[in-house]
């Protein structure tokens, strides 16, 4: 963490005083935990749900970000790594899975505190997939299942909306070594594999179409998810929803492509699906 590189962007910044990229120190900061949380694909969601932990700052920080409130990160309270370990020996009491949010910039932290203490129920790594594999390499074999972004099959895209110029390739390194990870169901539930997400953004179909084309042709045989649940916040640069057009023509692609995964109904599309992080 002296010269910090657990992500890509390689800040190269002593994390113990000065924030990069992420807005982060070390220390890991949660912005928000949410019990018994059922807005996970529906493999990982049973009667309990998950425990979904979402960290302060964020690692990739898109400019359409729908959860800006706490992307930008000293949102939240800072944890030791004993205070963490103690938020997970509770939650795992009543919950069926830990659904880590946005943890990449904590991943170095997060290892030292399931090093020493490794939850008991599966732990979900739900990530923007702008990761390093040497530090998943690390992580691997705490974490039971990978719910990982694919956004951008076009650079030019990932440098306008998210300041990345290597989205594609970062995540097609990391997709590659997640999905090492074998799909495990018991009574429907996926108990440790890969889910791979993407959001159709508005406007960029094409975008969506690419991204679609790569997964079928690299990873047909696993849980693809399509999201339409995009919504303008108050700084995005797209200012509208999906049109039914356009989620219309991404649906179809995706319905001819594959065989099983999900695909989010056009209206979920709405404010109603962003916790709230600035009330309890
Ligand atoms: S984790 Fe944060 S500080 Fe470290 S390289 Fe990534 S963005 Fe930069």
């Amino acid at each position: 963490m002296k010269i910090c590189e657990v992500c890509p962007r390689h800040c190269h910044v002593d994390r113990k005083k000065s924030e990069g990229f992420c807005n982060e120190l070390e220390t890991i900061r949660i912005s928000k935990v949410i019990d018994n949380f059922m807005w996970e694909e529906p493999c990982v969601t049973d009667e309990k749900g998950v425990c979904a932990i979402f960290f302060s700052g964020c690692n990739l920080k898109c400019s359409y970000c729908q959860n800006y409130q706490i992307s930008r990160g000293k949102v939240g309270n800072l944890y030791s790594e004993e205070a963490f370990i103690d938020l997970l020996k509770e939650k795992e009491k009543n919950n069926s899975y830990f659904d880590f949010i946005t943890p990449t910039h904590f991943s170095n932290s997060i290892l030292s505190a399931l090093e020493k203490y490794q939850p008991k129920i599966p732990i979900i790594w739900n990530s923007s997939g702008y990761e390093s594999v040497e530090i998943l390499k690390k992580l691997d074999r705490f974490i039971s299942i990978y719910l990982l972004d694919f956004k951008y099959a076009d650079n030019d895209l990932g440098k306008r909306l998210s300041h990345v110029s290597n989205y594609f390739e970062t995540a097609k390194g990391v997709l590659d070594f997640c999905a090492k990870k074998e799909d495990i169901f018991e009574n429907g539930l996926t108990k440790q594999g890969l889910i791979i997400r993407h959001l159709v953004l508005p406007g960029e179909i094409n975008n969506s179409l690419f991204a679609l084309e790569y997964l079928a042709k690299n990873f047909s045989d696993r849980l693809v998810s399509l999201m339409s649940q995009f919504t303008p916040t108050p700084n995005s640069p797209i200012k509208r929803k999906l049109t039914p057009l356009e989620y219309k023509i991404v649906a179809s692609r995706f319905l001819k492509h594959f065989q099983k995964g999900y695909i989010q109904d056009f209206d979920s599309a709405s404010e109603d699906f962003i916790p709230n992080f600035t009330g309890k």
